[in-house]
């Protein structure tokens, strides 16, 4: 089934009834970019984890020849470069952060750079830099509030070719999608993080994983009301988008975008082809009663 999938990676992920899907990959490293069949670009490009081996931090010329190296490698199609996502699980040797009780709820992502803007400056000076080259999107982690969209836009400055976006990733962001996404052009759900926070149990703590499950129908009904409500390109580039029945269902739930990781994204195009969209009863998976329960509708 991967070979199959393998040779006709490069075919569109059309489904049955009609709709193209985009599948792109999460890249992490370059690597994973030259790996990749069939991508269609980058829906997420880890910065913290592209230089988390590095003791300082990478000058602006070396991040432009990093994400310069990405979209070579994937023939120059988008990539969707995120900004430092630090804090939580994801120290960065080169920004040292005080302890935190918890911090998972604590300075994360955008949040860290509110005090301390100097590094979020060059990566974006980096960034505006590639973005002359080549297609660029960039993309803002952590986002809660539209006081920090705006903040966010003013340290960008002119946007120029930029395409610009959130991860959506915070039940609050969720909700309130709408407003946050006002002078967007995209945003995209981190299913990771959406379900750690919406079911209330830590992505990193196995005794807690069965809760923390991406199709629970309460993570599912916050994507359904940001496609609805976005107003923007909904992309997803969460974990649940590696997965080929779960990308079926968010297409269905009128997801155009999914990023996954190299290997699976072969085997999630392959899916989507065979899939009616038309077929899958949104309504009953958005009013199941728990994730099994989703997946037995699937
Ligand atoms: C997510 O939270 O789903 C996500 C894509 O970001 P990360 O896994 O890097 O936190
Ligand atoms: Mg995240």
């Amino acid at each position: 089934e991967r070979r199959l999938a393998v040779e006709e990676a490069d075919r569109p992920a059309t489904t049955r009834d009609g709709r193209t899907i985009d599948v792109l990959v999460n890249v992490g490293a370059v690597q994973d970019a030259i790996d990749v069949r069939g991508a269609n670009g980058s829906g997420l490009v880890r910065t913290e984890v592209l230089f988390g081996d590095r003791r300082t931090p990478p000058t602006v010329d070396e991040q432009v020849e990093a994400y310069r190296a990405i979209a070579d490698a994937l023939g120059n199609k988008p990539i969707t470069i995120r900004t430092w996502d630090i804090g939580g699980d994801k120290p960065l040797p080169f920004l040292p952060q005080a302890k935190e009780a918890n911090p998972f709820l604590g300075e994360r992502g955008l949040r860290v750079f509110r005090r301390r803007p100097e590094l979020l400056r060059d990566q974006l000076d980096a960034i505006r830099r590639t973005a002359a080259e080549t297609p660029v999107h960039v993309m803002f982690p952590m986002v809660t509030t539209a006081d920090e969209v705006a903040w966010a836009l003013t340290e960008l400055g002119p946007r120029d070719a930029l395409e610009v976006g959130i991860m959506v990733e915070v039940p609050a962001a969720a909700l309130r999608v709408a407003s946050l996404a006002r002078e967007l052009d995209f945003v995209s759900i981190g299913t990771n993080d959406l379900t750690q926070y919406t079911t209330a149990a830590d992505r990193t703590n196995t005794a807690v994983a069965a809760l923390a499950d991406g199709l629970d129908p309460a993570v599912l009904q916050l994507i359904d009301h940001v496609v609805r409500t976005a107003g923007v390109r909904v992309a997803v580039c969460g974990d649940l988008a590696s997965d080929p029945q779960s990308a079926v269902l968010l297409a269905a739930l009128g997801v155009t975008e999914l990023s996954a990781v190299g290997p699976q994204v072969p085997l999630v195009k392959a899916r989507l082809r065979q899939a009616d969209l038309s077929q899958i009863d949104t309504a009953a998976v958005l009013a199941a009663k728990d994730a099994d329960q989703v997946r037995g509708l699937l």
